[in-house]
Formats: structure tokens, C-alpha cells, sequence
């Protein structure tokens, strides 16, 4: 099974790209236009697509497209991967199009070499075979049913974990890889008989998360959407506080810190279980008014952001968390200022609405917070200290987990049975 992926620009925010420079052994294209070259440049110029060979003058591309093949891998010269290094490589065909007035750059590939990439972006090759059969079936589900579509691409799935599944690339494949996607071969996650929408994320901090908590309906971006049976949140231990509240999260946060029983939850060995950030008041009120009107004005985000009825962003008094998820997921939360409440909703926005260049932070880790304040003499706000379970949205399948009942002797079936319940592992 082939399947096309849509290439992301360079930070991985885009499909569109400015220019594209394609680099391999002999490069041609199908009708033999072009033969032989190693390096070819593409641009939009006046809305058409054109290629330019080094050396040479640019020339209009015939149909606005071009598959391009090479002897090899090809690279993509015109973006970086993988830590801002090194440039992406690919096996399999480039196809560069003007699509409707974007540049747009794709491949076709095999969906199990597709899956090699993914599981090398995705997970260390150094976890256990179960957790990296665990990924391969979820991510192999993915691609046969990712969140968004992306037919209006021309692709089925694009290389970006903001918004599909990572795909840096196609370099050397680890053996321990390359045997998971073997030994899994053609199996997918199903929900009465199809493909399921197969969620993962990093560490889900004790307790995943239902999809309808965290995520709004793709196509209508309604929040919250209709819940999916087999994307609702599991404990990930045995625990003496009930789950979803405050509470919950102070318990998991204080067992984690004083690290008297590193075994707290399946999911609890790693670092990202619990984290801390520290928020002095001047660096929260430099940026915070900023990024949530940006938010605001933002129309994916917009409809998450609601103002006061000032409408102004005063001086930040306290934050406070509104609605909580099953996990204990911040599902609302209030910034309280001097000139009222801004209200923020859904998991990523708030997590983005804490963006700080001062503290160095592009978004928070997750939404599994809650706060302590800390005040001055005047009892003016001095600094907030943020207190997070877990890293990435907790929903379905979460990679460390999955880790972790390995360790503990699970396979992988029976892990997919505990983060997908009611799913079915069938064949292509
Ligand atoms: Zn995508």
C-alpha cells in the first residue's frame, strides 16, 4: 500500500513552502523531461510552478506538477529536520505541485517505510519491542485515519506531530525498528470494524484522558465533540485519591516529587511525569496579554478565548483552573485581572496561552496544572508557580506508558486493550 505524505516548510507549521530544492543521484521525472540532474530548484513565479537546474535559466513546469524520481534517497535541501541539523531524506517518489497558488512538496512511499520513519521520529529505538509494537499499530492506524484529513493536500497524512504523526525522514533504520514493523505487519486498530482514531502522546502523568475533554471535532471544530468510547481516560496505577480533580494532581505531583515510591503509576519512571515552572509576575505580565489576544484574534483559536466584558487585559491577579477532565486536564481556566476575567478553554490553547520568551517557554508541557501564588507586603502578585502531571494532550495511547507495561511483562495487545478499550487488532 502506497501512500502520500505532505512535507511541512521548515518549523513544521506549514504545507507551504517558499521554495523547494530537490537533491539525488540522476533525478527524473516520468516523461523524461528531465534526466540525470542532482540538484533542481523550485518556485512559484506569476503563480506557475517553475524549475531551474543550476546553471541554467528557470523553465515553467508543464501541468503545474512534477514527480520526480532519483537513484537513491532524495533530499530535501530547502528544510531541515531533526534538531535543525540536517536536511530530511526520502525513499520513494517527490512530487512537487503548484497547488492553487501554494508550493507544495509531498511523497509516495510505502505505508511500512512511511512507519519506519514514524517509529524512528516517534519512539527510542532503545524501548521495548511490546512498546514499539504498541507504536507501530497505532501509528500504521494513523495513517489510514488521521484527525484531520488532508485530501485537500493531495496527501493522506502530512510529517508534522502538530498535527499528524512525526515523519523527519527516512535515514538509517534502527534493526530493533525495522522488527517491530515486521512483526506487526499489516495490523490495525479497529472499532466496530474500522480503522479507529489511533491518539498518542508522550506521558500521560498517572491518568489518560477522554478524547471529547481535549479535542475538537475536526470538521466543525465544535468543543466539545461527540466522545469516542475507546479514547476515554484510564488510571495508569492503583491510586487512594479519586481522580479528576485538584486534588488528584497535588497527590500525584507530591508522591512524584518526594520520590519515596518511584512506582506511583505505569507511567511515572520518567522525568516527564512532574514538572514545575516558575513564573515571576513581570515576565507573566510582559507576554501573557499579548499571546492570549493573538490567541483571540486567531481563528482556530479564537472561539477558546473569551474576554471580559471590558475587554481589556488589566493586571494579572490570579489564575485559576474552572473545569477539569477525567485525568484532572484543565478543560477551562481564568486568568482574573484588574479589568476582569479572561476566560481560556480546551487543552492546547491553554497550554499555549502561557508562551514566554522571558522564561523560555513555547507552550506549556500539558494542561494537567494547578497553581500557588505567591504575593508581596502590597499583596500585589510576585510570582505563579505552575504545577504539571505528564507531557502532551494524555489522550489514547501514551508512549511511556506503554513503556512501562512492557517492562512489567505486558505485551502488546494487551497494552492497545488497556489505552484503546473496546478496540480490535485486525489485518490489512
Ligand atoms: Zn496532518
Amino acid at each position: 500500500m502506497q501512500i502520500w505524505v505532505a512535507i511541512s516548510n521548515n518549523d513544521l507549521t506549514s504545507l507551504d513552502h517558499k521554495e523547494v530544492e530537490v537533491e539525488g543521484a540522476s533525478l527524473s521525472d516520468a516523461e523524461g523531461k528531465l534526466r540525470g540532474a542532482s540538484r533542481l530548484r523550485f518556485s512559484l513565479e506569476k503563480n506557475h510552478l517553475q524549475c531551474s537546474v543550476a546553471g541554467q535559466a528557470p523553465k515553467a513546469v508543464a501541468g503545474e506538477q512534477i514527480i520526480l524520481k532519483a537513484q537513491g534517497p532524495i533530499t530535501i535541501a530547502s528544510i531541515k529536520r531533526a534538531g535543525g541539523n540536517s536536511h530530511p531524506s526520502y525513499l520513494g517518489e517527490i512530487r512537487v505541485a503548484n497547488l492553487k497558488g501554494k508550493l507544495r512538496v509531498s511523497l509516495r512511499v510505502s505505508l511500512d517505510q512511511y512507519l519506519r520513519g514514524v517509529l524512528t521520529s516517534e519512539m527510542p529505538a532503545s524501548y521495548h519491542p511490546e512498546a514499539l509494537k504498541c507504536q507501530a499499530l497505532a501509528a500504521r492506524t494513523y495513517a489510514l485515519k488521521p484527525r484531520l484529513p488532508h485530501d485537500r493536500d493531495n496527501a493522506n497524512v502530512c510529517d508534522s506531530y502538530m498535527c499528524c504523526q512525526y515523519f523527519a525522514g527516512l535515514g538509517q533504520i534502527d534493526e530493533r525498528i525495522e522488527r517491530a514493523v515486521v512483526a506487526t505487519a499489516g495490523q490495525v486498530l479497529t472499532y466496530q470494524g474500522q480503522p479507529l482514531l489511533a491518539l498518542f502522546s508522550s506521558n500521560a502523568g498517572g491518568h489518560t484522558e477522554n478524547y471529547e475533554n481535549c479535542f475538537s471535532d475536526p470538521l466543525t471544530n465544535e468543543f466539545p465533540p461527540a466522545p469516542l468510547p475507546y479514547l476515554a481516560g484510564r488510571p495508569e496505577g492503583k491510586f487512594t485519591v479519586a481522580a479528576g480533580s485538584e486534588e488528584f494532581l497535588r497527590y500525584l505531583y507530591k508522591a512524584a516529587a518526594l520520590k519515596h515510591d518511584t512506582k506511583i503509576s505505569m507511567d511515572s519512571w520518567t522525568p516527564k511525569f512532574h514538572w514545575r515552572v516558575r513564573l515571576p509576575a513581570d515576565a507573566l505580565e510582559a507576554q501573557m496579554h499579548h499571546v492570549v489576544e493573538k490567541l483571540a484574534a486567531a481563528a482556530d483559536t479564537a472561539p477558546f478565548v473569551i474576554p471580559p466584558q471590558s475587554g481589556k487585559f488589566g493586571h494579572i491577579e490570579r489564575l485559576e483552573v474552572l473545569k477539569r477532565g477525567v485525568s484532572g486536564v484543565a478543560i477551562a481556566m481564568k486568568i482574573v485581572t484588574s479589568t476582569g476575567d479572561w476566560q481560556i478553554k480546551k487543552e492546547l490553547v491553554i497550554r499555549k496561552a502561557f508562551a514566554n520568551t522571558e522564561v523560555k517557554l513555547a507552550r506549556l508541557n500539558s494542561a494537567r496544572i494547578f497553581f500557588s501564588h505567591e504575593t508581596d507586603d502590597l499583596k500585589l502578585l510576585k510570582t505563579v508557580n505552575i504545577y504539571g502531571l505528564g507531557f502532551g494532550h494524555g489522550v489514547g495511547l501514551q508512549q511511556t506508558g506503554a513503556q512501562g507495561f512492557a517492562q512489567a511483562g505486558y505485551d502488546y495487545k494487551k497494552i492497545l486493550g488497556h489505552y484503546f478499550p473496546g478496540s480490535n487488532i485486525e489485518v490489512l
